[in-house]
């Protein structure tokens, strides 16, 4: 692509670099922000440094939060004594749309993946372990992606609470394998969440 300008190359350049944007959507959205006022470019600007310096986590749950302790955490309407284990932000917004769930729950991060290059340090486990060891959780949900990482995950936390007195389940396979838990539907996913079985029954399966 030829470019006419080097502030137009720039700008078209950092914009192709979101995921799922090639070139040619990047000119088409630049040109449309260069038509626009230019307060929306400038609020567009300063919402995104703001994500990126404002942003903090949830000293408790790692969920991102504006405040030392998310409103979940906060709310003393949750059931505390119930942990569920999530990859992402992501996934407490779809397992919250379904309304079924009223425990707390541990953002990993991720998931532990050997090909990226992602171990277990990487992740919000031994916070996650603490916890548990501290006491006071009776419950905990294995709720990540039936992925082959997902899988690993889920087994390498198990591994970790040995000695540690508390229930263990996994949310009801419903969801076929491969499948992203932010792409299930509410009702799925809420029964899924509701018909939970014994962690060690999955282990047994696979
Ligand atoms: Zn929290």
């Amino acid at each position: 692509m030829e470019f006419s300008s080097k502030f137009l190359e720039n700008a078209v350049y950092e914009v192709s670099q979101l995921p799922g944007i090639g070139k040619r959507t990047a000119l088409r959205l630049v040109l449309h922000l260069l038509k626009q006022p230019e307060r929306q470019t400038e609020e567009l600007t300063t919402a995104l440094t703001n994500l990126r310096t404002q942003i903090s986590y949830c000293n408790n749950c790692h969920n991102i939060s504006d405040t030392e302790i998310c409103e979940i955490c906060a709310n003393p309407k949750r059931n505390k004594s119930i942990i569920c284990i999530v990859e992402d932000i992501r996934d407490v917004m779809a397992i919250e749309s379904t309304s079924q769930y009223q425990g707390l729950y541990h953002v990993l991060g991720g998931k532990i993946s050997p090909m990226e290059g992602v171990g277990p340090q990487d992740l919000n486990i031994s916070s996650l372990v603490q916890k548990l060891k501290a006491g006071g959780i009776e419950e905990l949900i294995f709720a990540l992606s039936s992925t082959m990482e997902g899988d690993t995950t889920n087994f390498y936390i198990y591994k970790q609470l040995e000695g540690i007195e508390i229930k263990t389940s996994t949310i009801a396979r419903g969801i076929s394998v491969g499948d992203e838990l932010e792409y299930a539907d509410e009702v799925t996913l809420g029964r899924s969440i509701l018909n939970r079985v014994p962690f060690e029954n999955s282990i047994k399966a696979n």
